[in-house]
């Protein structure tokens, strides 16, 4: 089986190691991730400046491909440019810190799954629920055999799943649950400072409102000490809506003129 491997932690984050060692033992691994941290860029790609590629060692040993992109940018170059074939699955991460409810707009780590899922590619991005992740092992073990069961069962075309693995001891972990996206939002505020300039500047911070009580969601399932597990689509399409509007006088947008 191969496997292209990316993040948006950086190809220097310990999430990703861990990650390239759990799934070299089922396959063979390319890694292509990106130079710098690329957390919360989205799904963002380069189009005003060239993208590079550097080969990235670990201790004299090749490790893969840096790019001085995004996460959807490094699986665009991955394949066209440095494996030219797709691979047979797609795994994004293993992130800092967890990408759930309205943070998977926001994820690069879900969006270079989502990236592998335009190209009809199967793939899976993994997150640990915590931003001071100290081992990654268990994620990497669920994110191999969700791999392997992915590769068996296959997946729809335009599909993928997004997992969040909780921060605890393997042994406090409750179980393991297919969820769907939750519904939290973020309480968002600027703190304004004062740069050594006089300038001010303005800097984000915030707080993830609780909008779902129940382990049908993702943010809740994974909080209450459960592995969650969503299958999401990047059809952005609201169907219940496109039905309901067949009863506007749509046409009248256009006749305004007449
Ligand atoms: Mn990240």
């Amino acid at each position: 089986m191969k496997i292209l491997v990316s993040n948006d932690d950086g190809i220097t984050s310990p999430g990703i190691i861990e990650l390239v060692n759990a799934l070299k033992k089922i396959g063979e691994v390319t890694v292509v991730a990106p130079v710098s941290e690329q957390s919360a860029v989205g799904h963002a790609i380069t189009m005003k400046n060239p993208l590079r590629i550097t080969e990235h060692f670990v201790d004299g040993n090749f490790f893969g491909y840096a790019i001085d992109g995004t996460p959807a940018d490094c699986i665009k170059i991955g394949i066209k440019n440095i494996l030219k074939h797709k691979p047979d699955i797609v795994v994004s991460g293993i992130n800092n810190g967890s990408n759930a409810a309205i943070n998977i707009i926001y994820s690069g780590t879900v969006s270079a799954a989502r990236e592998a899922a335009i190209m009809d590619i199967p793939a899976i991005a993994i997150s640990v629920t915590n931003h001071l992740v100290t081992d990654f092992k268990f994620a990497g073990e669920i994110a191999a055999k969700l791999t392997t069961m992915v590769a068996k069962q296959g997946l729809p075309c335009e599909t993928m799943l997004n997992v969040n693995v909780p921060d605890l001891p393997q042994n406090q972990i409750k179980g393991i649950l297919i969820t769907q996206q939750g519904k939290s939002k973020w309480d968002e505020s600027f703190i304004e400072r004062t740069d050594p300039f006089g300038q001010k500047y303005y800097w984000l911070a915030g707080k993830l409102m609780e909008k779902d009580n129940d382990l049908t969601a993702d943010h809740f399932a994974s909080r209450e000490g459960y592995v969650s597990v969503t299958p999401i689509h990047f059809d952005l399409t609201d169907y219940k809506m496109l039905d309901e509007m067949k009863s506007w006088n749509i046409e009248e947008v256009i006749n305004v003129n007449k």
